[in-house]
C-alpha cells in the first residue's frame, strides 16, 4: 500500500505567494525575490510530506498564477498578442506568463489578458489556453523540468503532476472557426513526450496525468484519442510509472474506457462518487493498481475512519495491497493549510474546530489510514483513531447544529413563496413608473475598490484598536464620498460601495446562525485573489437584519436610487464549506429564507432597487450533464424564495459572473430577475448570443469592461461592445455596467473607466 497526494495547497502557509506575487507586480520587488518566495513554498511542502511519511510527493503542483497557464506556456500555446512581449530581450518568461494572466498595458503596448473560467465545479479559476487552428506546440517554459530538478536537490524523488493531454485540449477554446481543438493532438502530443524524455532522463520514475475529465460525458471521438495518446504515452516509456487521476466525479459510463487504459495507477474519487467503488474494482485488469480518493480534498471535515477504512479494507480484499494507494480525493489545492493556525477560540469554537482538518492534517489522515489499514498503527495512531471515532459521533448528535424552528420553516414553504406577484411584463411597467430611468441605466456591480486604507480600518477595529463608532464614522465616510462621487459622474442607480463588507459570503456569513469562520482557511481562488470560505455545520436562519443599516445611510444621502446588495442562497451555498450530513439542497433552501427575510427588510426601508448575486449559479452545475435539471430545479427555487417577498415595484436585479449560458438559458430566465447583469467583456459580447437566442425579456446588463484586469478600457472600446450588445438585445432591455464588482481595482482606474462607461452610455443612447 502507498499514500501519495495530487497536489498540495500552494499560497502558503501565510498567504506568502499572494504577498510576493502582488509586490512583484507592483514593481516593489524583484523577480528573484518573487522566486525564492515560490521555491520555498514547494521546499515547505515537500518537507511536510517527507516528515508526515507520504510516498510519493508531487512536484509540479505549485504554480505562480495557475497550473493551466503553466502548462500552456509549458507547450508554447502563446497567443499572437503576446508575441511582442516574448521577443523583447528584456521581457522574463515571467513577464510573458502574467502579461497572459493579467494583461499588459505599459510602454507603448495594451494587451488584454487570456479569459479565465471555474475549473470544473470549484471556485478556482483557471486560464483558458486558447487555439488557433494547426495551433503548434513546442516545448517552451521549462518548468516541469525545472521543478523536477528542485525537487531531487531537496532530496524527494517527486511526482510531477502534468494536465493530462486531453484534459488539456479539453480545456482549451478554439479561437478561430474550421477546426475541432480535438484534432490538436497531433501536433501537442510531440511536445509532452519530449517532457516526459526530459523528465525520464533526470530520473523520473513515476508521472501523474490529471484527467478529471474522464469524469464528464465524454464523446467518442474524444474515448479513442484517450486509448490512443496513452497507448502511444506507453510504447514510448515502457518504464515510466503512469498514474492517470480522474476527479470531482465518478467514472460511471467511462469506466471500461479508464480502466482500458495502459497506464498503471487509475486514481478515482470516493468522495464524489464512493458507489463506484465496487464497480471499479471489478473493471479493473491485473495490471492496474487504484488509488482511492478518500480524503476530501474539497471540503474541511475530518475523515471518518471507520468508513474509509472499511473501503480500503474492500480494496485490498479484492485487489491485494500492492496494488492500492490511498490519497486525497483531489488536489489539496482547494483545501486551507492547515487547522493549527486556528487559535483563537473566539473565532472558531474547540467544539466545532474538532470536527474539522485541513490539508496539513489532511496528509496525516492519509498516512494514518495507512498505517491502520496495514495494522501498523502505533500508540500515536492508534490515540487518533480514537479520537476521529469520538468527533464523527458527538457531531451526529450535536446540539450546535439542529434548529427544530429552521426545519419547520423549510418544511412549510411552498411553490407561492417562490413566486413574484405579476408577471415581468407587468412588474417592468410599474418599477418603470417608480424608477423614471434613462435609457441605457448605468450601474456598477456593488463593490468600489477596498484601499488599503479601508482594509486597515477593518483590521484595526477587528484588533479592537479603533472603537465601533470611530470604525463606523470612517466607513460612512467612504461611502458617502462614494456616492457623492457617483453623483457627480451621473452613474443613474447607485451602490453604497460595500466598504463595510470583508467578502460577499464572509459578510452575510459572520450574522447568520449556523455559520462558523476561520482565521486562516484561505483557499486560491485565482492569481494572488484568495477566499475563506465560512464553515456552515449548523442549521441556517437570521437572528436580525445583516445590510438594512448600510444601504438605508447610502439612500439616506441621495435622490438617486441606491441599489441594495446581497449575495444569493446559491452563492452562499457554493462558497462555503457546506455540511455533509444533509444535502445541498436542504441547506440551500435554509439560507434562502434568511435572504428572503433580508429581501422584505430592505424594501420596507425604502430600498426600490435590490441586487441578490449568484455569481456561483453555473459553477454549482453538476458536471453530468444528467445530473442537471434536479440541481437547476433546487438552485431556481432558493433564488426565487429570496427574491419573491417583494412588491411589483420593488426591482430584483441578480448579477453572475464568467458564465456561458447556452445550456442553461431557461433556468436563467426561469430566476426571473428584472434585471441580470453579466460578464460579457472578455468574451467580447459573446456570451450574450445565449440571451439573444433564447429571446430572453427581461433587463440585462452585458458587462462593458473587464475589471479583472488594470487595464483602463477607452470610451470607444465600451461603445463599440455596446453596439454589439445593442445589435442582438432590444436598446430598451440593455443596461451599461462593469463586468463585476471593483473592490479589487484601485481608486484611479476606477474612476478614469467609469467616467468613459457613463459617456459611452449617453453617447449610445443619443441615437435614440
Ligand atoms: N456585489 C459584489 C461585488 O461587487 C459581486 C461580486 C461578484 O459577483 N463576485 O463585489
Ligand atoms: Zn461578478
Amino acid at each position: 500500500m502507498q499514500t501519495h497526494l495530487l497536489g498540495s495547497p500552494r499560497i502558503g502557509r501565510h498567504r506568502e505567494l499572494k504577498k510576493a506575487c502582488e509586490q512583484y507586480w507592483s514593481g516593489k520587488t524583484s523577480l528573484n525575490e518573487l522566486l525564492e518566495t515560490g521555491k520555498n513554498i514547494s521546499l515547505q511542502n515537500w518537507k511536510l510530506q517527507q516528515e508526515a511519511g507520504i510516498d510519493l510527493i508531487p512536484c509540479n503542483d505549485f504554480s505562480y498564477y495557475d497550473q493551466v497557464l503553466d502548462m500552456t506556456l509549458s507547450v508554447g500555446a502563446i497567443p499572437e498578442r503576446y508575441q511582442e512581449i516574448a521577443a523583447r530581450k528584456s521581457a522574463s518568461e515571467h513577464d510573458l506568463y502574467f502579461a497572459m494572466a493579467r494583461g499588459y498595458q505599459k510602454d507603448d503596448l495594451d494587451i488584454t489578458a487570456m479569459e479565465m473560467t471555474k475549473w470544473f465545479d470549484t471556485n478556482y479559476h483557471y486560464i483558458v489556453p486558447e487555439f488557433q487552428k494547426d495551433q503548434p506546440f513546442r516545448l517552451f517554459s521549462q518548468k516541469i523540468i525545472t521543478e523536477f530538478i528542485s525537487a531531487k536537490q531537496a532530496g524527494v524523488n517527486a511526482k510531477p503532476v502534468i494536465i493530462g493531454p486531453l484534459t488539456y485540449l479539453l480545456l482549451g477554446k478554439e479561437k478561430e472557426e474550421g477546426f475541432d481543438k480535438l484534432d490538436l493532438i497531433h501536433n501537442l502530443l510531440p511536445v509532452y513526450i519530449e517532457i516526459l524524455k526530459e523528465l525520464e532522463n533526470h530520473g523520473a520514475q513515476w508521472i501523474q496525468f490529471d484527467e478529471p475529465f474522464l469524469g464528464l460525458d465524454l464523446t467518442e471521438k474524444a474515448k479513442e484519442i484517450y486509448q490512443s495518446v496513452y497507448s502511444e504515452i506507453r510504447n514510448q516509456f515502457p518504464e515510466l510509472k503512469i498514474i492517470v487521476a480522474t476527479y470531482f466525479e465518478g467514472l460511471k459510463d467511462n469506466l471500461s474506457l479508464a480502466s482500458s487504459l495502459p497506464v498503471d495507477v487509475l486514481h478515482i474519487d470516493l468522495v464524489r462518487s464512493p458507489e463506484q467503488l465496487d464497480e471499479v474494482l471489478n473493471a479493473i485488469p491485473q495490471t492496474l493498481s487504484l488509488s482511492l480518493g478518500i480524503v476530501d480534498g474539497r471540503n474541511i471535515w475530518k475523515n471518518d475512519f471507520e468508513r474509509s477504512l472499511g473501503f480500503i479494507e474492500k480494496a485490498v480484499n479484492t485487489i491485494g495491497s500492492d496494488r492500492v494507494f490511498i490519497a486525497p480525493s483531489c488536489s489539496l489545492l482547494h483545501s486551507p493549510f492547515d487547522l493549527d493556525l486556528e487559535t483563537n477560540e473566539n473565532t472558531l469554537s474547540p467544539e466545532i474546530k474538532q470536527w474539522m482538518a485541513f490539508a496539513k492534517q489532511k496528509i496525516h489522515e492519509v498516512v494514518a489510514l495507512k498505517k491502520l489499514a496495514a495494522g501498523k498503527a502505533d500508540y500515536q495512531v492508534l490515540q487518533q483513531y480514537a479520537e476521529n471515532k469520538k468527533a464523527i459521533d458527538n457531531r451526529k448528535i450535536s446540539s450546535l447544529i439542529h434548529n427544530q424552528a429552521v426545519k419547520d420553516r423549510v418544511d412549510i414553504t411552498t411553490e407561492n413563496d417562490a413566486q413574484r406577484k405579476s408577471p415581468f411584463s407587468m412588474r417592468k411597467e410599474n418599477q418603470q413608473n417608480v424608477l423614471q430611468l434613462p435609457l441605457f441605466p448605468t450601474t456598477t456591480i456593488g463593490s468600489f475598490p477596498q484601499t488599503k486604507e479601508v482594509r486597515a480600518w477593518r483590521s484595526k477595529f477587528k484588533k479592537g484598536e479603533l472603537t465601533a463608532e470611530q470604525y463606523d464614522d470612517l466607513l460612512k465616510k467612504e461611502t458617502e464620498r462614494t456616492i457623492r462621487w457617483q453623483e457627480e459622474i451621473g452613474i443613474d442607480v447607485l451602490v453604497h460601495g460595500e466598504f463595510e463588507r470583508n467578502d460577499m459570503v464572509e459578510y452575510f456569513g459572520e450574522q447568520l446562525a449556523g455559520f462558523a469562520f476561520t482565521q486562516n482557511g484561505w483557499v486560491q481562488s485565482y492569481g494572488s485573489r484568495c477566499v475563506k470560505p465560512p464553515v456552515i455545520y449548523g442549521d441556517v436562519h437570521r437572528p436580525h437584519p445583516m445590510t438594512v443599516y448600510w444601504s438605508h445611510y447610502a439612500q439616506s444621502l441621495t435622490q438617486k436610487w441606491v441599489k441594495g446588495m446581497l449575495t444569493g442562497p446559491v452563492t452562499i451555498l457554493q462558497w462555503s464549506f457546506v455540511r455533509d450530513d444533509q444535502p445541498r439542497s436542504v441547506t440551500c433552501k435554509q439560507i434562502a429564507l434568511a435572504i428572503r427575510d433580508e429581501v422584505n427588510d430592505l424594501e420596507k426601508a425604502g430600498i426600490r432597487i435590490i441586487q441578490i448575486d449568484e455569481p456561483a449559479i453555473r459553477e454549482g452545475l453538476p458536471l453530468r450533464r444528467s445530473e442537471w435539471q434536479q440541481y437547476l430545479e433546487w438552485a431556481v427555487e432558493a433564488f426565487r424564495i429570496s427574491a419573491s417577498g417583494v412588491e411589483d415595484t420593488t426591482q430584483i436585479h441578480t448579477h453572475m459572473c464568467y458564465s456561458e449560458f447556452n445550456d442553461i438559458i431557461q433556468n436563467i430566465a426561469d430566476m426571473d430577475a428584472d434585471v441580470i447583469t453579466i460578464e460579457c467583456s472578455r468574451s467580447q459580447m459573446e456570451l450574450l448570443q445565449a440571451f439573444a437566442d433564447f429571446k430572453y425579456p427581461n433587463e440585462i446588463g452585458p458587462g462593458v469592461y473587464d475589471i479583472h484586469s488594470p487595464r483602463v478600457p477607452s470610451k470607444e472600446e465600451m461603445i463599440h461592445l455596446l453596439r454589439k450588445a445593442q445589435a442582438v438585445i432590444p436598446a430598451q432591455q440593455l443596461w451599461v455596467n462593469p463586468d463585476c464588482g471593483l473592490k479589487t481595482r484601485h481608486w484611479d482606474e476606477t474612476e478614469k473607466a467609469l467616467i468613459a462607461m457613463v459617456k459611452a452610455s449617453r453617447e449610445a443612447a443619443a441615437d435614440f
